[in-house]
Parts: structure tokens; C-alpha cells; sequence
């Protein structure tokens, strides 16, 4: 991959001049490529600053409080979309557990064992989700996102 570092317009390796400005390109190291490659599990330029600092908070409780962290969020702040996000993705882990225990206890044994490490997984997850809410991200809940409801 190449770049334009005038007009920071990415190329393929087969473009030698930026089709913005004419200029030369640079080639992006292959790290680089990494962090830039597009992630569409990531939403947060989709939400303004504003919402995102004002209702962190309020993001923040569905993953710290399941169901009840929910609704407090809906109560306290139904007008952000940031908050709204954060509620779908937190709804959609507290569905999970609940899925997830309700299998676990009607198979004994091997069913509670799987139980324990499938909660502590969603536990990592929620504790993934608050630290990047508290960072101002909004990307949708790692393992859980795969699940294709509640988008
Ligand atoms: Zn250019």
C-alpha cells in the first residue's frame, strides 16, 4: 500500500503519482497498514465528540450492571446514540449469559464446567467493552458481535 503525504490519500503498490495532487507517493510500512486497515466492527467516528463525553457514563452501565444498567441508560439518556449503542451491544452480552446459563445448568457436569469458563469469557468481554467506553470507542463486543442479532 502507498500514500499521498500531501493529500494522506492511500494507493495500491501499482500507483506511482497521487491522483489528487500528481505528487510522489510513499510507501506505508507493513505495521502502519495494520492499525490504518479499516475495521467495520469499529463505530465510533459514527457518534460526535459531544455525545460521546457527555453520556459515557450512562455507556458505561450496561456492561458494569447487565438488565439494570440498561435501563437506567434508556431512562437517563435516550437521545444518545452513543449511549443507545452501548446498550445494544451490553443487551446482547446479558442475552448471551442468559443463553449461555440456562444450557450450562440443564447439562450436568461437563454443562457447569463449560458454564464457568463461557462466564468468565463474557466477563473479559464486558471488562473489554467499559474500558473502551471509557476511552470514548464505540466498537461492537469482541466473541459476542459474531452472534447475528441486535446489530
Ligand atoms: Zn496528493
Amino acid at each position: 500500500m502507498k500514500f499521498c503525504p500531501n493529500c494522506h490519500l492511500t494507493y495500491d503498490d501499482s500507483a506511482n503519482v497521487c491522483g489528487q495532487c500528481g505528487g510522489p507517493l510513499s510507501v506505508i510500512p507493513q505495521q502502519v497498514q495494520q492499525q490504518v486497515a479499516y475495521d467495520p466492527t469499529d463505530h465510533t467516528a459514527e457518534f460526535s465528540a459531544q455525545d460521546i463525553s457527555d453520556n459515557k457514563v450512562f455507556a458505561m452501565l450496561p456492561y458494569l450492571m447487565s438488565f439494570i444498567g440498561v435501563i437506567i441508560a434508556l431512562l437517563a439518556a435516550p437521545s444518545s446514540p452513543f449511549t443507545m449503542f452501548h446498550v445494544r451491544q451490553g443487551l446482547k452480552v446479558a442475552v448471551v449469559e442468559i443463553l449461555v446459563g440456562i444450557v450450562g445448568a440443564i447439562i450436568p457436569i461437563i454443562g457447569w464446567f463449560a458454564l464457568g469458563i463461557c462466564m468468565i469469557i463474557l466477563l473479559v468481554v464486558e471488562i473489554i467493552c467499559f474500558f473502551r467506553v471509557c476511552k470514548g470507542q464505540a466498537k461492537e463486543a469482541p466473541i459476542v458481535k459474531n452472534l447475528g442479532f441486535l446489530k
